[in-house]
């Protein structure tokens, strides 16, 4: 299994290092070029959404991973990640992917809140440690979109279709269920 890594800013190698451990391999995106191989899934790290959508369009990375996900890659979108698949940022103009169908919220929590640790108990999965780092929580899940957790009442995990949006960051935990649970759903997928 052949996993993309979102690659061009922010907290991508922890990701590589936990899908490696998992036995999946890796290979990080940073052009075009990097888009000829098979790709079996795709992650987009935490980071800074605003310089990573900037980023994706100036590389020309932008329109053909949006026409992956849309036709069904599966992703796991972390933090930054999540607000670049959401199809509505709170108060802003600017979407990316605009491919998940939920509104979030950037630098959700406040100044003082804005990093935290946590544990809670993600659907499918159980309690897993959850590291919030300057982190978005979706406002409002859309119809279709499966809630998969929620902290102090906030949405911080959902599912929808091909889509994983968490608001923390699973790969600084050293608990691999949450990516182990992302590349068994790619496995299930292909067998079906
Ligand atoms: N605050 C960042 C943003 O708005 C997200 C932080 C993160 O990915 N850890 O993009």
């Amino acid at each position: 299994m052949r996993i993309g890594v979102l690659a061009v800013q922010g907290a991508y190698a922890e990701h590589e290092k936990m899908l490696r451990a998992l036995g999946a391999e890796c290979f990080e995106i940073r052009q075009q070029t990097d888009l000829s191989g098979q790709m079996d899934g795709l992650v987009l790290p935490g980071g800074e959404s605003t310089v990573m959508g900037k980023l994706l369009r100036e590389l020309g990375l932008f329109e053909p991973l949006r026409e992956e996900i849309e036709s069904g890659l599966p992703v796991l979108a972390t933090c930054a990640g999540l607000i670049l698949l959401a199809e509505k940022i709170s108060g802003e103009e600017d979407r990316h992917f605009a491919t998940l169908p939920v509104t979030v919220k950037r630098n959700a929590y406040g100044r003082q809140l804005g990093s935290f640790y946590t544990e809670a108990v993600m659907k499918h999965i159980g309690k897993v440690p959850m590291h919030f780092i300057r982190a978005p929580y979706v406002e409002t899940a859309g119809s279709g979109a499966e809630v998969l957790a929620q902290v102090d009442g906030r949405i911080v995990a959902v599912r929808f279709r091909n889509q994983l949006g968490l608001a923390f960051h699973p790969e600084v935990s050293g608990d691999t269920r949450i990516h182990s649970y992302f590349l068994q759903s790619i496995l299930s997928k292909s067998e079906a």
